[in-house]
């Protein structure tokens, strides 16, 4: 089976395909196109036209990367939420469009468990993970109990990506800032006291971002700043990932999003993951941040799994929770 999935919920718009040999996921292609704004944060406006602008041409990218003809394509996804609503619109008609001009069926697939999906599709050992998805606008910590990917842990606030994006805001530097403070963060030695915020599972930032910021108004080395950013806000996240592995005797871990490109956070969480005797996985970049392949293998997975969708209801949903979704696919 042969799948075009689109992904386009925030500032990336994608197009993968993938085709599924046994059991496994092989990507055949995955052409991602990033809008940065200008000035400030996203604009989910702005986002979308850009989206607007370049989808027609990366999917005929994809097609001729991946070596097939348009023919040749069994189905079409795209990510139906959670995302920006004007960039959940945009890509949700595009998906439309092909799924009529080609009369192949659609489906709308939720990104979250698409990022987890593609662990398990691609990373050979990656059977049943417990899931720390760090990206811009999500933070969760996801994992597969009773029928459902339940979140056990998850942002009270803003996402870390976004907490990063917004320091890095704050000192000049442009979006995406995640790598940028990780270089500073190498130079940094002095650990200034941050505040380090779990309320039960959950985890919240801003309380660290506005210490952070006066940190820096007040003078504090930049690079001593980034260095604690990091290792308060990825200890967090460690804690709250470790937390949930002990709770559901679960023996893996995957990252996945953005920040998962941060070697700070994967020691942290890959030492962490070796004292409790557990496997620690990470997908290739490409399929860590934002991505049409992810969401070509979920909708693979569902069709699969008899799933289907009508283009009349093929209805985005801003706020599509991971746990909304009827795991029908596995067990
Ligand atoms: P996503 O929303 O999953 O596409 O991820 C985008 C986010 O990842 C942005 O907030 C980036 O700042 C962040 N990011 C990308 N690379 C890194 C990195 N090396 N370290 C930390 N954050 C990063
Ligand atoms: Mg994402």
């Amino acid at each position: 089976m042969l799948c075009l999935g689109i992904e386009g919920t925030a500032h990336s718009v994608g197009v993968g395909l993938i085709k599924k040999v046994n059991e496994k996921c092989r990507v055949l292609s995955n052409v991602i196109k990033t809008y940065s704004p200008r000035q400030g944060g996203i604009h989910p406006r702005e986002a979308a036209n850009h989206h607007a602008i370049y989808i027609a041409d990366i999917i005929k990218k994809s097609i001729k990367k991946a070596k097939i003809k348009r023919g040749d394509i069994d189905l079409i996804s795209f990510s139906q939420g959670p995302g920006l609503g004007p960039c959940l619109r945009t890509t949700a008609t595009a998906a439309r469009a092909l799924s009529l001009s080609l009369d192949k069926p659609i489906i709308g697939v939720n990104h979250c468990v698409a990022h987890l999906e593609i662990g398990r599709g691609t990373l050979d050992k990656c059977k049943d993970p417990v899931l720390l998805y760090t990206s811009g606008a999500n933070t969760q910590v996801i994992a597969f109990a009773e029928g459902k990917y339940r979140v056990f842990g998850e942002t009270l606030d803003i996402g870390i990506g976004n907490c990063l994006d917004k320091f890095g805001r704050t000192i000049g530097i442009d979006f995406p800032c995640g790598p940028k403070i990780e270089q500073l963060a190498l130079d940094g030695k002095n650990y200034l006291e941050l505040p380090y915020t779990i309320k039960g599972m959950d985890i919240a930032f801003s309380g660290l971002l506005t210490a952070a910021e006066q940190f820096y108004k007040k003078g504090e080395k930049l690079e001593d700043i980034c260095y604690s950013i990091q290792e308060t806000t990825f200890a967090a996240l460690t804690e709250v990932t470790e937390r949930a592995m002990a709770h559901t005797e679960k023996n893996q871990v995957l990252l996945g999003g953005g920040v998962a490109a941060n070697k700070r956070l994967r020691d942290m969480v890959q030492k962490m993951a070796c004292e409790r005797g557990a496997s620690f996985f990470v997908p290739t970049r490409d399929l860590c941040v934002d991505n049409g392949a992810m969401i070509a293998w979920l909708g693979v997975l569902m069709y699969i799994s008899g799933i289907r969708m009508s283009v009349e209801n093929s209805f985005i949903n801003q706020r599509f929770r991971t746990d909304m979704v009827d795991v029908t696919w596995r067990d």
